[in-house]
């Protein structure tokens, strides 16, 4: 187990600690090949360069490192972070379950090895790399499985997500893993489903209903709430189910003061507002760009196309479907705020600006 160090005052009285050394951090993969190998990880940007896939393996096999956070917070460091907090003696809880049964059984030797009984899961929201262990260890080891009520069906029926993507039953290319998580036995989160002192943050947008969960060593752990000014920077564009209630969340999570936030897909940081206010001049720079490319009425298709382009997203099957959803959430969020209305001609619906 590797102890983090903050400079914050904060942390002084943790016991001897260790920063996140230079070993750990290069065992991060670069955040595009991670979602190269994810392939259909949606999260903080698309992906834009193929053909890194083993290279990314390579890299990943040496994480799932324990890392102190807090007096009883941890997270483990791989693709899709996942928080751990002790709640008792030799008790702990998970945030989140990482990607698939893989995970789950790393995160339970982790578990094994320190000597920690699972007794229940919170996830942040119900995409696949957020609750793709959760029936592993669920089946291995009886623990509950909470979620926020926005997000409980898809858990349960997990076809809901690709479903909700691509805006229909999703063909075959869109029925994996990646995006559909083994289903599992969730419960609806509630407030007195909370460990004592917990408390639970809804911070919608990135997905129905994303909620970030605050400990009581005051470790918050935002899920996929904001994307990592690395890779956003890069990629320019991230997924989002709903940008005014992405544009809200920002502000509240900006607005937030933790001894650490930790994120699902970007480093840890101790204050979270110049992030998430990064974020927010993204998405708002998104929303500028996708109106930028309306010179003419223009159908879904081609709007999809220009953004993929002015993005330099390489489109397959998958790519296509999460840049076309996010490109209609951004639509959405223009069509409600008087920017573009829609029009229809010779049987198709066409997007103007107003
Ligand atoms: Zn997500």
């Amino acid at each position: 187990m590797k102890r983090l160090v903050c400079t914050s005052k904060n942390f002084e009285k943790f016991p001897p600690a260790v920063c996140i050394s230079s070993e750990v951090k290069s065992q991060q993969p670069h955040l595009g090949q991670v979602y190269l190998l994810m392939s259909a990880l949606y999260h903080s940007a698309f992906r834009v360069h193929p053909g890194k896939e083993r290279k990314c393996r390579g890299i990943m096999e040496g994480m799932y490192e324990l890392i102190q956070a807090g007096k009883d917070s941890f997270f483990i460091d791989c693709p899709s972070r996942i928080g751990v907090v002790r709640t008792g003696e030799g008790e702990a809880v998970l945030i989140d379950s990482g990607s698939d049964k893989d995970a789950g059984r790393r995160i339970r030797q982790i578990l094994d090895r320190e000597g920690w009984k699972l007794s229940a899961i919170y996830c942040t929201h119900s995409h696949a790399d957020h609750i793709g262990g959760c029936r592993y260890l669920q089946g291995k080891t009886g623990c509950r499985v909470f979620i926020p009520e926005e997000e409980h069906c898809f858990t349960r029926h997990t076809i809901l997500e690709p479903s909700l993507l691509f805006g229909g039953y999703p063909f075959a290319a869109l029925r994996h893993k990646f995006l559909m998580a083994e289903a599992c036995n969730a419960e609806i989160l509630t407030e007195e489903a909370l460990p004592p002192g917990f408390e639970a943050i809804p911070l919608p947008g990135h997905s129905i209903g994303m909620t970030a969960y605050r400990t009581p060593d005051d470790v918050v752990f935002a899920g996929d709430a904001a994307a990592g000014k690395e890779s956003l920077g890069k990629y320019g564009i991230s997924y989002i189910y709903s940008v005014s209630d992405h544009l809200r969340s920002l502000g509240i999570l900006g607005n937030l003061k933790a001894r650490l936030f930790v994120l699902s897909h970007a480093d840890h940081v101790e204050d979270i507002s110049s992030l998430a206010m990064y974020n927010a001049e993204k998405t708002r720079e998104t929303a500028g760009r996708i109106l930028g490319l309306l010179s003419e009425p223009m159908g879904t298709e081609s709007i999809l196309r220009r953004t993929a382009e002015a993005f330099g997203i390489t489109l397959d099957a998958v790519q296509y479907m999460l840049i076309g959803s996010t490109v209609r959430s951004y639509l959405a969020y223009l069509c409600d705020s008087g920017a573009v209305e829609t029009v229809f001609q010779d049987g198709m619906m066409l997007w103007r600006r107003v």
